[in-house]
């Protein structure tokens, strides 16, 4: 096991992975998922499983994520508001590429204010250009993702987050809530990493 030098895991821990495409939050967001016993939620897979059973809510989303724009917020809110954040949800979770806009944020935190669910930390995932592109290019070859294959598409994507995603750093940082995270390196040694920041933040 990757974490046999962790100390133990802390008790619930409500978590969100922020960053650029392709920096790395769905494969530590899922292996932080399994350490903290917490349910991974990732917005794109879900948004995926939408348009694959052929659902009104799939049809809708699809254009935008096909052009590597933002879905609009309403549907995102309306798939994940009550479900994921609402007083019946487990009390562990891991947000991967939710909330992306402010007006995301400030709804999301609305609904885990009245259900006693608001985030312990907010992991963010650090990497320069570079290296980024490279991770998605490779990604592109293997993930079978539409939006993964096409450059004009994965550019685009980097856009939407530089514009519409970024600004969420500023508002967790206001927050205090915001923990920086290098991304360099393998995935074991940045989910090292990113545990010991976050259980550090935690304990505090
Ligand atoms: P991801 O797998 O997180 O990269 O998401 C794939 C695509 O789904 C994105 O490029 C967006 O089109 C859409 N998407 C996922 N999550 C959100 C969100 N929270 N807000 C708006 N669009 C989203």
């Amino acid at each position: 096991m990757p974490d046999d030098d962790l100390p133990p895991a802390p008790g619930p821990l409500r978590l969100l992975m922020l960053g650029p495409p392709g920096v790395g939050k769905g494969t530590q967001g899922e292996r932080l998922a399994q350490r903290y016993r917490a349910r991974h939620v990732s917005t794109g897979d879900l948004l995926r499983a939408q348009v694959a059973g052929g659902t009104e809510l799939g049809a809708q989303a699809q254009p935008f994520m096909d052009r590597g724009d933002l879905v609009p917020d309403e549907l995102i809110l309306g798939m994940v508001l009550e479900d994921v954040l609402g007083p019946t949800s487990p009390e562990s979770y891991v947000l991967d590429g939710f909330p992306r806009t402010v007006a995301q944020a400030k709804a999301a935190y609305e609904q885990a204010v009245a259900s006693d669910r608001v985030l312990d930390a907010v992991v963010s995932l650090e990497l320069d250009h570079d290296d980024l592109v490279r991770r998605l290019e490779l990604r592109g070859q293997d993930s079978g993702r539409a939006d993964d294959d096409d450059e004009q598409t994965v550019r685009h994507r980097i856009e939407e987050y530089e514009q519409k995603t970024k600004p969420l750093l500023g508002y967790y940082e206001d927050r205090d809530i915001l923990v920086h995270v290098d991304a360099k390196g393998s995935p074991d040694e940045v989910f090292d990493r990113i545990c010991r920041a976050v259980e550090d933040h935690v304990r505090r």
